[in-house]
């Protein structure tokens, strides 16, 4: 009885401490950012990914990457998590953050063989993150004009699918972001990407107010409706599903004509309900029937059906249209305002553009493209760049790119680290050098020579903060000139979330995992 075993946890149940667990997690940390890695920078390469459905992506965008990969390791799924943060914060930095946080975790797994307390890696690292923040915020540099923003915009679009139409791409970021700018803000929530295939990017363009991949249902309603009253809908305009097994018993020809006209009935009064509230332009979110197509098209009603949730939500905030989920609710008041709705033919694609809407804030990037990967790309690009614009209209600072406010940082991080006593002083130093990771994968995914274009950054530091490295030359130049520009806001993100990442990790010394949950 006295050795009898207790058992605590389920059969099956995988338990690693200590060392284990952490170097594990440091380990799955360290694969993720590898992969996510090499596609840093201008000269980043892409990923392929394909899944479950046969369904391919094509990106080096460190968040869609990891989104789409599906990590089991929790360890990597907290890295994953961080990333996602990062994007939705300020809508660029992601693989940044990844990359960063795998180096702390690798010179972190240094510290602690060369036997320091985890408990003094994670208070070295915190001390440091802080102090380069305070750094990053005084080498900010102050611009939110309209050529930074443009630079900004180019930078975060740099060697993600869009090379050749960057500057183009840039120029509508740039000028939907100030054209719903108010009070120092840009609601980049304002701006809908709406992508078209099968043409080129340089063909992409602006459009005041809101676009939608959807025409008219009948070739005979109105292409095109001035001073349009905007009703939407979720409320299906069709004879409600008559189930197969419901039984009808019609004894006479006359009982049928009878049925049928009564259906007709119901059809005509839910059509007139939206004659008399005054709508000429109808968005439903459901169906709209064959015989209820034909009485909206007698009323002169230009009718859209089945049309996407988030469409519906653009249209209600920039019209003022507000949706009505049961046509009895239906009324004036109820309806939006635009100067114009009209369909329009792009290539082989028609779209319909909403303009002159209530809120003069909503826009659309009209994006061109080749094919569907390729617009998906570049979509995904213009998001990045709408978010960096965002950020520098709302904070004003930027950062010098290409590496070279890393290694600024790197200078000032180790003269603070040296004032620093005791072991932590190690922490502070190990973090300052993870942070070279930056300057190290941009040559490196270059082809370049790393060894010693890092000297030569290093000697030029001396002279200029603004040296970075140009990936397309191989030189070592001032990256200002060269419009290499970033958001402070993005940097001071990206290592705060990284510095989080890495010390949560850290902190596990226990893992236990239910049967089969890490396999
Ligand atoms: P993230 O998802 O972290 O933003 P990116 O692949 O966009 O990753 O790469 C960003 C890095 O590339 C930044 O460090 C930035 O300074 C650098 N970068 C961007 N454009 C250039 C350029 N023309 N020359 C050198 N570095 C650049």
């Amino acid at each position: 009885m006295a050795n009898q075993p207790i058992f605590i946890l389920p059969e099956g149940t995988e338990r690693y401490s200590k060392r284990d667990a952490l170097r594990m997690n440091i380990t799955a940390a360290k694969v993720l950012a590898g992969i996510v890695r090499t596609t840093l920078g201008p000269k980043g390469m892409d990923k392929m990914l394909v899944n479950g459905m046969g369904d391919i992506t094509i990106t080096n965008d460190g968040a869609t990457i990891m989104r789409e990969m599906d990590i089991a390791q929790p360890a990597a799924r907290m890295l994953v998590e961080t990333a996602k943060k990062q994007e939705e914060i300020v809508g660029d930095g992601t693989t940044s953050v990844v990359v960063i946080a795998g180096e702390l975790l690798a010179k972190a797994e240094e510290l602690l063989e060369d036997g320091i307390a985890t408990s003094v890696v994670v208070k070295g690292f915190r001390n440091a993150t802080a102090k380069a923040v305070e750094i990053l915020n005084e080498i900010a540099i102050d611009a939110d004009d309209k050529e930074t923003l443009q630079k900004v915009a180019v930078t975060a679009m740099s060697g993600k699918g869009s090379d050749y139409a960057k500057e183009h791409l840039a120029g509508l970021v740039v000028d939907a972001a100030l054209r719903i700018e108010e009070d120092g803000e840009s609601d980049i929530d304002n701006i809908n990407i709406q992508r078209v295939s099968g043409d080129s990017v340089e063909d992409s363009f602006l459009a005041e107010g809101i676009v939608i991949d959807k025409s008219p249902l009948s070739k005979n309603m109105p292409e095109s409706v001035e001073d349009a009253k905007i009703a939407i809908m979720k409320y299906p305009i069709e004879l409600k599903d008559i189930n197969t097994s419901t039984k009808i018993d019609i004894t006479s020809p006359d009982q049928f004509a009878a049925f049928l006209d009564n259906e007709e009935e119901m059809i005509k009064d839910l059509v007139n309900q939206i004659v008399e509230s005054g709508a000429n332009v109808l968005f439903c979110q459901k169906g709209i029937d064959d015989l209820a197509e034909h009485y909206l098209k007698k009323a002169g009603i230009m009718a859209f059906k089945r049309v996407k949730k988030s469409d519906m939500e653009r249209i209600e905030k920039a019209t003022g249209a507000k949706l009505v989920t049961d046509i009895e609710d239906l009324s004036e008041d109820k309806l939006g305002h635009a100067g114009k709705v009209y369909l329009k033919k792009l290539f082989d694609h028609k779209l319909t553009f909403i303009e002159e809407c209530e809120n003069p804030k909503a826009s659309s990037i009209v994006l061109r493209g080749s094919t569907r990967y390729v617009t998906e790309q570049i979509a995904r690009a213009l998001d990045d760049a709408l978010g960096v614009v965002a950020a520098t209209i709302e904070e004003g600072k930027v950062l010098i790119g290409g590496g070279a406010c890393e290694i600024d940082l790197i200078k000032e991080l180790r003269d603070y680290g040296e004032s620093v006593s005791g072991r932590e002083q190690l922490a502070i130093l190990k973090y300052a050098e993870a942070l070279e990771v930056i300057p190290r994968t941009l040559i490196e995914n270059a082809g370049l020579d790393t060894i010693n274009l890092i000297a030569d950054l290093k000697a030029a530091h001396e002279d200029s903060n603004a040296i970075g490295i140009n990936v397309f030359t191989g030189e070592v130049v001032d990256m200002k000139d060269a419009g290499v520009i970033e958001p402070l806001r993005v940097k001071v993100q990206a290592l705060q979330s990284a510095g989080e990442a890495a010390e949560m990790i850290l902190r596990i010394d226990d893992m236990i995992a239910a049967r089969n949950a890490l396999n």
